[in-house]
C-alpha cells in the first residue's frame, strides 16, 4: 500500500515526509484541528503512567486480609474521588480479590499447621504425665 505523506513543511523548511491520515493531507503533528486531540491523548497517557507510579508507590504489605481489604478501600475511594482510571482500578481490585483468597487459604493451611503442632504438643505432655 503506497500511503501519500505529508505535504506539510517542518520548521526547517523541509518537506514533512511523515504519512498522511486518512482524508487528510498532512501528518497528525500537521493538522492543526487535531492537535488538541493529540495534547490530550499525550496529557492522559502521562496522567494515566504518574497515576501507575502512584499505584506502584503505594506498595504495602498486604500479607493480611485487613490489608487488603483496607488497601482495597483505598483503590475503591480513589477510583470514586476520580484520581485513578477506572481500568487501573478494575486490574487493581482483580488483583486484590486473588490475593484476599490467597492470604485466606494460606492462613488456614498456618492455623492446620498450628493445630497440629498444639496436638503434638498436647500428646507429648500426656504422655510425660503418664511416665
Ligand atoms: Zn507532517
Amino acid at each position: 500500500m503506497n500511503q501519500p505523506l505529508c505535504r506539510a513543511l517542518t520548521k526547517q523548511g523541509a518537506s514533512c515526509r511523515a504519512p498522511s491520515l486518512p482524508n487528510y493531507d498532512t501528518c497528525l503533528s500537521h493538522t492543526p484541528e487535531l492537535a488538541g486531540k493529540v495534547a490530550e491523548a499525550r496529557r492522559r497517557g502521562g496522567t494515566m503512567a504518574a497515576k501507575v507510579r502512584i499505584l506502584e508507590g503505594k506498595r504495602l504489605k498486604l500479607d493480611s486480609p485487613a490489608a487488603v481489604v483496607k488497601f482495597t478501600s483505598g483503590v475503591v475511594q480513589d477510583c470514586l474521588a476520580g484520581t485513578v482510571e477506572v481500568e487501573v482500578a478494575r486490574t487493581t481490585l482483580y488483583g486484590l480479590g486473588i490475593l484476599l483468597k490467597a492470604v485466606e487459604q494460606a492462613r488456614a493451611s498456618d492455623v492446620e499447621q498450628m493445630l497440629a503442632e498444639v496436638r503434638a504438643l498436647v500428646n507429648e505432655v500426656r504422655t510425660r504425665r503418664r511416665a
